[in-house]
């Protein structure tokens, strides 16, 4: 169990991203983007990009609520969804309906075309929306690799019990302890859901040399015994250092976000993330030239697995 620092020191704390005001994404989803490469690049890489959707509650509607086709090359996009349902289908093939505890793991890669809307059935009921999506870079060498679609189910995802009733943690990706998350990445990286108990003091080993974010969605923690993390803020850790300490005053949802950074320049514009001016431009010469397919028509919401 990772649970002590190997005789580390701690990763420090460089910055607490906070007050990230909530814009839509489409109709659908009303995000605060807490971590975003253009300001943070190097601090969160191999990561891009935070969007945290609601929690909110939306009435029941037979509307397709959500964003209408859209193009994406050179990243990944990783939806964790904790309350509600999501559908998505792209270009590529790739397609599912996600609800509470699943995860789509889309690939763009090279390109792909994709939409995302409110599951019908949920729509139709209404209800609380809650969903995390995070971009993930991919390093050079992989950016014009073919798209892929990992669709993950939450009773895929192995859930290592904390020591001393501290909690749980899902492993979405990379590894804690014993277990391994579903999740195929391009370069290392742990995406660990924590579920925190109420006044515990938390010891997680994080690899020498990753990157960390701490992001908070439910609840308080402090990090290191004295910066307090409070909802829909984001705390990022120094690269140096093996392990980060938590304390956590309530029940707290967060996720630890690690992986090994990918030191090459970033140049992104919209949906599309390179690593140069050219390569964007190429990009949206692609996009306008169909290349990065196109999605049937939409019809309704039963053609749609
Ligand atoms: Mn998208």
């Amino acid at each position: 169990m990772p649970t002590n620092g190997a005789g580390k020191p701690a990763k420090k704390l460089i910055s607490i991203q906070r007050n990230a005001a909530q814009h839509w994404v489409g109709d659908g989803f009303p995000v605060r983007t807490l971590l975003a490469y253009p300001e943070l690049g190097s601090l969160i890489s191999p990561f891009l990009l935070l969007d945290y959707a609601g929690p909110i509650e939306f009435p029941p509607t037979e509307k397709h609520l959500g964003v209408a086709e859209h193009p994406h090359r050179g990243f990944e996009t990783v939806t964790i969804v904790y309350a509600g349902e999501v559908e998505h289908r792209d270009s590529s093939g790739g397609g599912g309906r996600i609800g509470p505890g699943d995860v789509q793991w889309m690939t763009a890669a090279s390109g792909v075309v994709h939409e995302e809307f409110h599951g019908r059935d949920f729509a139709r009921r209404g209800g609380i929306l809650e969903m995390v999506q995070l971009w993930v870079n991919l390093p050079a060498r992989d950016k014009m690799s073919p798209p892929r679609y990992q669709n993950i189910l939450n009773n895929q995802i192995p859930i290592a019990s904390l020591p001393n009733g501290q909690g749980s943690v899902r492993v979405i990706a990379g590894e804690f302890g014993r277990f391994t998350g579903p999740a195929r990445t391009f370069t290392p990286i742990h995406v660990w859901d924590l579920q925190l108990a109420s006044e515990q003091r938390i010891d997680l080993a994080v690899p020498d040399g990753y990157n960390a974010t701490l992001v908070v969605l439910k609840g308080t923690v402090r990090v290191n015994g004295c910066e307090t993390i409070g909802v829909a803020e984001a705390g990022l850790f120094d690269r140096a250092g093996g392990h980060i300490c938590i304390d956590s005053a309530h029940d707290a949802t967060a996720l630890l976000l690690c992986g090994e950074p990918i030191d090459e320049p970033i140049v992104g514009s919209g949906p599309f993330v390179m690593n140069n001016a050219e390569e964007i431009r190429q990009a949206i010469a692609d996009y306008q030239g169909g290349k990065m397919g196109h999605l049937s028509p939409r019809g309704t919401y039963s053609e749609i697995p």
